[in-house]
């Protein structure tokens, strides 16, 4: 017989470790099955990130992001104190290398207050006396900010889960999507599995999971590749907190920062270059479909022909070590191109739309049996466990 569930979650990534959890934590009766394309989880962007809790600064007041973000800084907290999780609020520091990108900084620091944080703002001066590893003509302090290890938060979810009852299944890639009226069917390979309500947290193939389902869908995930460098050991006491640069506000990437690691050593990264595979971790990987669905969206043409230089300067970073390190020296000069050592790269599943618009929000599809979590870039690691109270809540209420 068909194996038979309450709710079918798809994809075990933080967003759908999370959501699961917190449908169980409210809904304790409730059968449900994560699936997983990958032999374990956590595979993808929730491994491959840069391991920061956000504070808020960026996202205006309002938004999906400025709300989940604060709230889930709180959240990821209190779960990693619960279970000994590594949390460390080292804070962060985003420093303007130039006059010209005060202004900038002066926006961030009025919506970060707009978000409820209480930013310190350091001249020259003070920047010089409190960091000397650090070169700017001003500095935004945030204390919120933290640094955690996202793949054990997931895998910590995902085991709360299944001591809770819930199913998690493995090395399935879901290639069938059939909704009927009593019913959502989920199918992958020869298997079969029906539910009542279904949500997918996909990721990188968020789009390509609400098309298989034939949900309207108007934009498509575009792939960004994050490479990182780590710094040489000789790095690692420069710089207690995070350190970033002042982001270009027409793109919703922050930056190549420098991240302090939870197990040690920090990470210069990640730049935002266009992937030509969804999951294409290195340069070289190159998928035909992927390329395929680029190639057929308009939006990608649009967004290319909108932001010619930052694309151009992005090819630059990452073909160019020498590059990618003057941008480092910006802010910290006595980075060398010898402290640059290899690091593995994320991609980061970016909705963009019809319009060449990249969506700066999370966004949400839905059919009367299914969710869809159809865009969660940055920080919804941070904000996971607020994006699954936020769809528990619709869960509950379609029981
Ligand atoms: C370089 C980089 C740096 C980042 N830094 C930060 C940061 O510092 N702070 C922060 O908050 N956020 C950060 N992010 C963003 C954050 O990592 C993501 O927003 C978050 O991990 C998204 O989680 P997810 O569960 O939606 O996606 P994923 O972790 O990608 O999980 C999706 C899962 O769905 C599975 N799946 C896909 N298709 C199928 C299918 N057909 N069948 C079954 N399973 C399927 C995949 O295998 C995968 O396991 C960063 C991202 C990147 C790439």
């Amino acid at each position: 017989m068909a194996a038979r569930y309450d709710v079918i979650v798809v994809g075990a990534g933080i967003v759908g470790a999370a959501s699961a959890w917190q449908i169980l934590r409210q809904w304790p009766a409730c059968r449900l099955l994560i699936i997983e394309k990958e032999s374990a989880p956590a595979q993808h962007q929730s491994s491959h990130n840069s391991g920061v809790v956000h504070a808020g600064v960026y996202y205006p007041a309002g938004s999906l992001k400025a709300r989940m973000c604060r709230e889930g800084l709180q959240q990821t907290r209190d779960f990693c104190q619960r279970h000994a999780l590594p949390f460390r609020q080292c804070g962060k520091w985003i420093v303007a290398a130039t006059p010209q990108q005060v202004p900038g900084l002066r926006a961030l620091e009025a919506r970060a207050r707009q978000n409820g944080l209480a930013p310190t703002w350091l001249s020259d001066g003070e920047l010089r006396e409190r960091q000397p590893m650090l070169a700017g003509v001003a500095a935004l302090s945030v204390k919120e900010s933290a640094i955690v290890d996202y793949a054990a938060i997931c895998r910590q979810l995902l085991h709360d889960v299944q001591r809770a009852g819930a199913e998690l299944r493995c090395a399935l890639p879901v290639d069938r999507i059939d909704e009927r009226t009593s019913e959502i069917v989920v199918g992958s390979g020869e298997q079969t599995f029906h539910a009542r309500q279904l949500l997918c947290c996909a990721g990188l193939m968020s789009d390509r999971l609400a098309r298989l389902q034939g949900i309207d869908c108007d934009f498509r995930i575009i792939p960004f590749r994050g490479e990182f460098y780590r710094l040489a050991p000789r790095c690692d006491d420069w710089v207690p907190h995070l350190v970033y640069p002042v982001p270009d506000p027409t793109l919703p990437f922050l930056g190549v920062h420098l991240t302090p690691r939870v197990g040690g050593g920090v990470l210069a990264g990640p730049n935002a270059m266009l992937a030509l595979a969804r999951e294409g971790y290195r340069r070289r990987d190159i998928d035909a479909a992927s390329l395929r669905e680029m190639a057929s969206f308009p939006g990608f043409w649009r967004l290319l022909a909108s932001h010619p230089r930052a694309g151009l300067r992005e090819l630059h970073n990452a073909y160019s070590a020498r590059h990618y390190l003057k941008g480092l020296q910006q802010y910290c000069p006595a980075i060398e191109l010898h402290d640059l050592l290899p690091a593995p790269a994320g991609v980061r599943a970016q909705a963009v739309s019809r319009r060449g618009e990249l969506l700066n929000d999370f966004h949400f599809l839905q059919s009367a049996r299914s969710i869809h979590v159809g865009n969660a870039p940055s920080p919804a690691a941070t904000s996971a466990l607020l994006i699954g109270e936020h769809i528990a809540a619709q869960v509950l209420a379609r029981r």
